[in-house]
């Protein structure tokens, strides 16, 4: 058969949108499915989508997020902000854009052989990058990538509460890591972010749309894919829906990119998945492969509030970098620096805030904005949570969204990692240094001292940092849960492939929006190998 397209790319998110460009740059004709809406410029892009100095498009009544419910823990449901345009979560996220730890590389490379190895992926992770400040160090870093990092603080302006955490942390004689995503010491640094001026720079900005006059790199929005279609355990195309209703496309090989949750969601709608859960809600097994949904982890986080001396709002009174004036909040970057620090078995992330979330969100969140000066907040996050989720189909129809459980704090040792998380940055934020910005820490001293009551208080304000990861992980033959091999090659199907953050076996210890470009450069670079 004389198919139009090599390849399927489904979804054109953080690690779907360099897949297809660099496969494209191969010489492969591509087609993207994308369930969102596809602009095909900058200017077409919603401005709040643009703006890297708002988290709007992750309120969960925006247009561009998926907000899927789930549950953290027995009874705390939550909605999971995904992004729903190209450039996928990368186009609603906050921004920061760091890489992966050595450490974490080495775990994948237990798992995943010498292809996962921090040497091995090293190459992929300089030709993504322009490094605003590091891009001269060239046996580290990119200087001419498609993703642009910069570090807003070292623009000379920092905001006082950047400045006053640093300070405390200097104090508190943890390390200064000058470049967060080099191999020093981890510590408080600035924050290496994917912005450029003040727009998010998303994956389809910077791989998908320079190449968009190609002929052979077709992006299709509104394309939402149901399931893959397969015949005689070769996978042959995908059910698509689109405004003019369902068709199938064909190509040579498909490409699964629709991220953590859509997935193993898809594979599971496709027959591949656990077979009795499978034939419990009516799915024609393809494939018994027990891991998929199973086995994911991802950072349990907290807010740790904080009011700030000043009145009149710091963040309002911030004058950005650029030197625009910074009467409004949107004048300057969400955050600017990141503590990264180990405590006692804890591997402690702390992002200072510099806006309200009220505001940072707007719509129904922002209701409070009338009522005094909103706090500002500590994002406390583990980094090394032992919970493990899980995502289940609760009925074939695609419509029906997918159970997510994500277990979160049922492990003592997470309990004690959180507890231990929440008091390093309760120390901090009631020292002196901070005390220069702080007026008051919304957290009880005897709350803090009391691992009872700290449990309780983490439980009450429990949410997630929306890092997903691992959900239809690639491994050995020793693992009975790996649903694909190290190049993503889905067992038990051929022509078909996994190319997100599901594929790997464990959430990275940062923020995981780099590594999934990584995936998609990595991936890319297999398949030619393999070619
Ligand atoms: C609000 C928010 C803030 C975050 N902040 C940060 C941060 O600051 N730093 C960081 O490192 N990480 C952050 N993350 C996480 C990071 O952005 C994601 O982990 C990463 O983008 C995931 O990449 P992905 O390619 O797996 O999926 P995505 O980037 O989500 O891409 C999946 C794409 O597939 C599309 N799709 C899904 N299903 C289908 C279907 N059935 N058919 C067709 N298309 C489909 C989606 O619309 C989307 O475009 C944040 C995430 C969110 C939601």
């Amino acid at each position: 058969v004389k198919r139009a397209f090599d390849v399927i790319v489904v979804g054109g998110g953080a690690a779907g949108a360099p897949l297809a460009a660099r496969l494209s740059d191969a010489g492969r004709r591509v087609l993207v499915l994308e369930a969102g809406p596809a602009p095909r410029s900058l200017e077409e892009y919603p401005p709040d989508i643009l703006d890297a100095g708002s988290l709007r498009a992750a309120d969960p009544g925006h247009p561009q997020n998926w907000a899927f419910p789930a549950e953290l823990a027995e009874g705390r449901p939550y909605s999971i902000a995904r992004g729903r345009i190209l450039g996928g979560s990368t186009a609603v996220n906050a921004g920061y854009f760091m890489r992966a730890r050595r450490a974490d590389f080495d775990q994948w490379e237990i798992v995943g052989g010498p292809e996962w190895s921090y040497d091995a992926c090293l190459p992929g992770l300089r030709v993504l990058e322009a490094d605003v400040q590091y891009g001269a160090d060239a046996a580290l870093h990119g200087a001419h990538g498609p993703m642009t990092v910069t570090r807003p603080s070292l623009g000379g302006a920092a905001h006082p509460a950047t400045h006053a955490f640093s300070a405390a942390a200097a104090a508190a004689g943890i390390p200064y890591e000058t470049d967060k995503n080099g191999e020093q010491r981890p510590g408080w640094g600035p924050l290496p972010m994917n912005v450029r001026g003040s727009v998010r720079w998303n994956t389809a900005l910077a791989y998908l749309l320079p190449r968009r006059k190609r002929p052979e790199l077709v992006v299709r929005g509104d394309a939402t894919v149901q399931r893959v279609v397969i015949d005689r355990g070769r996978a042959v195309g995908v059910e698509v829906r689109t405004p003019d209703g369902i068709a199938v496309m064909q190509a040579g090989e498909i490409v699964l990119a629709a991220g953590g949750i859509q997935t193993p969601a898809l594979l599971l709608r496709s027959g591949i998945g656990p077979a009795a859960a499978l034939r419990s809600v009516g799915v024609e097994v393809v494939a018994d492969s027990p891991g998929v949904g199973t086995g994911w982890s991802d950072h349990p986080q907290v807010s740790l509030e904080w009011l700030p001396r000043d009145d009149a709002h710091l963040g309002r009174r911030h004058r950005a970098p650029d030197g625009r004036s910074g009467d409004t909040i949107d004048g300057g970057p969400v955050v600017e620096g990141v503590l990264n620090l180990r405590s006692g078995s804890a591997e402690v992330e702390v992002l200072p805030l510099l806006k309200p979330t009220s505001e940072l969100l707007g719509g129904d969140a922002a209701g409070g904005r009338e009522a005094g000066t909103p706090p500002l907040a500590l994002l406390v996050g583990l980094q090394n949570p032992e919970a493990r989720g899980r995502i289940r189909l609760v009925s074939a129809d695609p419509d029906v969204p997918v159970k997510i459980d994500y277990d979160y704090l049922s492990a003592e040792r997470d309990r004690e990692r959180m507890r231990a998380a929440v008091r390093l940055a309760g120390e901090l934020a009631t020292s002196a240094a901070f005390a220069e910005v702080a007026q008051t820490v919304l957290i009880e001293q005897e709350v803090l001292e009391d691992d009872g009551a700290l449990d309780a208080w983490i439980r009450a304000h429990l949410g997630t940092a929306l890092h997903l990861s691992g959900s239809a992980r690639f491994g050995g033959v020793v693992d009975d849960g790996a649903v694909a091999d190290p190049h993503g090659r889905v067992h038990g199907v051929t022509g078909l492939r996994i190319a997100d953050l599901s594929l790997l076996p464990t959430v990275p210890s940062r923020g995981p929006a780099n590594t999934a470009v990584l995936i998609g450069e990595r991936l890319a670079a297999l398949m030619e190998s393999e070619a």
